[in-house]
């Protein structure tokens, strides 16, 4: 899993546009998902998916900003 969310970084810092099409979707359905948390640490990452900015996956414990944009899956099967 840790190689799944550094390529989450990775795209979170280089947005292409398809992932970032990927990730809004993702972000739409996270941001309604109860597993969805405020991480405290996360605050300080500023996303352009501003549903998504600073929450983390409380299944998995995985920050969202990477999450959405990474090649892993939803621990829920939501995505
Ligand atoms: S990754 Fe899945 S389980 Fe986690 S917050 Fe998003 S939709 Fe919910």
């Amino acid at each position: 899993m840790l190689n799944e969310i550094l390529s989450g970084w990775k795209n979170f810092i280089q947005k292409s546009e398809v992932t970032e099409n990927t990730a809004r979707k993702r972000a739409a359905l996270c941001a309604l998902c109860p597993h969805a948390a405020k991480g405290k640490l996360l605050i300080f990452i500023k996303d352009d998916l501003k549903e998504i900015q600073g929450s983390y996956c409380n299944v998995c414990k995985c920050p969202l900003s990477a999450k959405v944009r990474s090649n892993d899956i939803c621990p829920e099967n939501k995505w």
